[in-house]
């Protein structure tokens, strides 16, 4: 992409509505517009970054066996009824009126909607298990809308749906998305880590929410500094291997991690004090075994192989994207901007011309730019007419990992800088090299991936 056809409005001050370091990077980078409390528009750049998000959670999700498919914002009251939800959700739920005076409502959630379309074809246990997701906007009116993305009203969320026969069953599902959980995290560059949540009037122990530690987070938290270095399952796991799920389950939840309404004080004592964390948190997902919480109202039944037919046993589990892209932020930034983990940035590798309409430096860096688009990377060429130090705070703030430097001093002795975003490498090379560190195998061509 070339700076000069992108939309990139970066703000050079600083706004004053934000609070947190992501809040006011977003809006700096030009990634987020505010349209109304608690509502973005996601610019060009910001949407990059939610694709590449998104993307992750999806790879994750389908890795471990659930399958994507898409319902609607809009929702008819009449379900949340048929639950017993539509007079508990209160002021939080955006209700609507349609031209026949039908009351409709924005989804803050899918639990009702999933049941119905489960109900209406699933019968039997030979269909059994099934875990469905998808990756939707939710509308929650918030009490207090704030920190940009991370407490929106309208917001992203992946929510997963899993329908089992028995206990055992869901017991494994919940188990498969706990895995999938820690993989997705860590894929993000983040540690995540699973803490013991309220499971309210359901009771048991089948309920974790993933928090991050940020000291600009909305959650007290506490836990053992062990979890900070356990390691993630590997991508070849087996996700139906149920002993071998649950013993990844038991490693991570075998020491103590829990928010404030869980905290149990003496638990936490009893921990040597130097392996103590007391922190804050972000909660970037939450998974729930809920049992027949709603296929029992909702007459979601079906046949057991002994011919019984009973509710079905369902659980349910969420990620925040659009919360995700501003909890990264919050954990990758410095005092000149953004500092992308490479799996999320908007693009890998940032070609800044030095020099723009100098020949030599021109061809340089087009070159540089269509060697590297073809072989699949993706470039930003900043191509506008600026002066260098502007240049190079752009780059740093909307933090791009790779920067190549390209200038006629350089390019003297043939030439240019490459310069990682995060750390201090910076190393003088020639464009073959280049080419050879970035991008060592050339695949072939993409049409995706050819530079306009
Ligand atoms: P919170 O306690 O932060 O309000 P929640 O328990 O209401 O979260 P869930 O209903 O479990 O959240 O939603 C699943 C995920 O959706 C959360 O883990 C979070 O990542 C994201 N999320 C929830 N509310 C918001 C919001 N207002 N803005 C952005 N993301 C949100
Ligand atoms: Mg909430």
């Amino acid at each position: 992409m070339r700076l000069s056809r992108f939309f990139l409005p970066i703000l050079r001050e600083t706004p004053k509505e934000a609070d947190i370091a992501s809040h006011r990077l977003l809006l700096r980078a030009g990634m987020i517009r505010q349209e109304a409390a608690g509502i973005y528009a996601f610019l060009p750049l910001g949407l990059k970054v939610l694709d590449k998000v998104c993307r992750i959670i999806r790879e994750e999700q389908d890795r471990s066996g659930a399958v994507e498919m898409l319902m609607p914002t809009v929702q008819s009251a009449e379900l949340w009824k048929e639950s017993g939800r539509y007079d508990d959700y209160g002021k939080e739920m955006l209700r609507i009126r349609d031209r026949h005076d039908r009351e409709m409502l924005y989804g803050p959630t899918n639990e009702e909607m999933i049941t119905e379309i489960f109900r209406a074809y699933v019968r039997s246990y030979k269909d059994l298990p099934l875990n469905l997701y998808h990756l939707q906007w939710k509308f929650r009116d918030e009490v207090r809308p704030r920190f940009g993305l991370m407490r929106g009203r309208e917001f992203l969320m992946k929510d997963a749906y899993s329908f089992d026969l028995d206990y055992e069953g869901a017991r494994h599902a919940y188990n498969k998305m706990f895995v999938a959980y820690l993989r997705t995290f860590a894929r993000m560059g983040l540690k995540a880590i699973p803490m013991v949540a309220d499971t309210g009037p359901i009771g048991g122990n089948l309920s974790h929410e993933f928090i991050i530690l940020a000291q600009t987070g909305e959650s007290e938290v506490f836990c053992h500094r062990d979890y900070l270095a356990m390691p993630v399952p590997e991508a070849g796991l087996d996700f139906d291997d149920v002993a071998g799920m649950q013993a990844i389950v038991d490693q991570w939840t075998s020491l103590y991690a829990a928010t404030s309404e869980k905290h149990d004080e003496a638990a936490f004592a009893a921990i040597p004090e130097a392996d103590r964390v007391s922190a804050r948190g972000i909660e970037v997902g939450h998974i729930f075994y809920f049992g027949t919480k709603y296929s029992a109202p909702m007459k979601a039944v079906v046949a057991h192989p002994d011919g019984s037919e009973k509710p079905v046993h369902m659980g349910s589990y969420g990620i925040g994207p659009s919360r995700l892209v501003a909890a990264i932020i919050e954990a990758f930034h410095d005092d000149a901007g953004i500092v992308w983990p490479e799996p999320v940035a908007p693009f890998s590798v940032a070609v800044v011309n030095l020099k723009q309409g100098d020949a030599a430096t021109d061809a340089a860096c087009e070159s540089l730019y269509r060697d590297l688009s073809a072989r699949g990377v993706e470039v930003l060429y900043h191509d506008l007419d600026e002066r260098p130090g502007a240049k190079f705070a752009t780059v740093d703030l909307i933090g791009v990992p790779w920067q190549i430097l390209v200038g006629p001093r350089g390019l003297k002795e043939g030439k240019v800088e490459l310069k990682r975003r995060s750390g201090d490498q910076r190393d003088m090379l020639t464009p073959a090299e280049v080419l050879e560190r970035l991008a060592p195998q050339a695949p072939a061509a993409r049409d995706a991936a050819l530079p306009v």
